[in-house]
């Protein structure tokens, strides 16, 4: 009809970059020590760093987490990565982990920002003997990710991919059904798959931090939803954790001696990695 404006995700990505609304990939990318954010990003990180001064650390250790597990994974003979929630380019990217261990590694990335989607080029940039791909599309619509054209190409859905679900799921309040999201996927996924998935949690720090920090990002414009350790678990419902379980972020697979990592409290996210049986 003319007159009605086209859907967000249907307009070209400038349009929809609002720098007066901060993002949740804008302030990731604040945290991280990076560029690509606006004023009012900053402000929103700087209103949850208040309640919760680790927030920086928490983010850094994601992003090695991320390095981590993917290296790992890798080197375990994974090849197809889904990468839902990739965030503003931040070197080195998934794929190039992927593909320094394996060359052949095929990555489909995932974000519903548009200036992840404005960014993509730098994540497009493969080993000649795997692939990338970028789709711009909403984790609370799995099977339109699944059905994506790019992701068909790139990915082979009847062969084990790692679903990678880090540092998203706790943009998903209840009522947006993360559990059902994240089953949706798994269901659409052949045995052998992996799930990984990271998670803010308030579990980890001193209760008087647990007490601001969720309404610190009420008031920040980009609500998160921290989820305690069985309602963690809960998102591996039927699958098989692998060693070393359930963990904070930092401990997972370490590669730093002990007295050199980063003390749990100041990384509060649970972190862990599954097979589907
Ligand atoms: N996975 C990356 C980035 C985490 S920041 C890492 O761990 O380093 C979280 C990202 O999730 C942001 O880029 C944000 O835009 C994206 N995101 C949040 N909600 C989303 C949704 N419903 N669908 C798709 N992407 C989403």
């Amino acid at each position: 009809t003319p007159g009605t404006p086209p859907r967000p995700e249907e307009r070209p990505p400038s349009s929809r970059i609002d720098p007066s609304v901060p993002h949740a990939a804008r302030r990731y990318d604040y945290w991280l020590g990076g560029k690509d954010n606006f004023a009012a990003d900053r402000a929103s990180g700087d209103a949850v760093a208040a309640a919760y001064p680790s927030i920086r650390t928490t983010v850094i250790e994601n992003r090695k987490f991320m390095q981590r597990v993917t290296r790992h994974l890798a080197r375990s003979g994974v090849r197809q990565f889904l990468d839902i929630g990739t965030g503003i380019p931040t070197s080195p990217n998934m794929h190039e982990i992927a593909q320094a261990v394996a060359p052949e590694s095929r990555v489909v990335y995932v974000d519903n920002d548009p200036i992840v989607l404005a960014h993509a080029r730098a994540l497009l940039t493969s080993s000649p003997q795997g692939a990338t791909a970028y789709v711009d599309a909403d984790l609370r619509d799995p099977e339109r990710i699944l059905a994506d054209p790019e992701l068909r190409a790139t990915l082979d859905l009847d062969r084990p991919v790692a679903l990678m679900l880090i540092a998203i799921l706790h943009f998903l309040p209840d009522g947006d059904d993360p559990y059902g999201v994240t089953r949706r996927l798994v269901d659409a996924l052949p045995s052998g798959s992996h799930v990984v998935i990271s998670h803010a949690t308030t579990d980890l720090v001193p209760r008087q931090i647990a007490a601001t920090a969720a309404p610190s990002t009420r008031s920040s414009m980009i609500d998160m939803a921290f989820r305690g350790r069985d309602q963690f678990a809960a998102f591996f419902d039927g699958l098989e954790l692998l060693e070393p379980g359930i963990t904070p972020v930092t401990e997972w697979l370490p590669d730093d001696a002990p007295e050199q990592r980063t003390p749990v409290a100041q990384a509060s996210m649970y972190a862990a990695v599954a097979r589907k049986p």
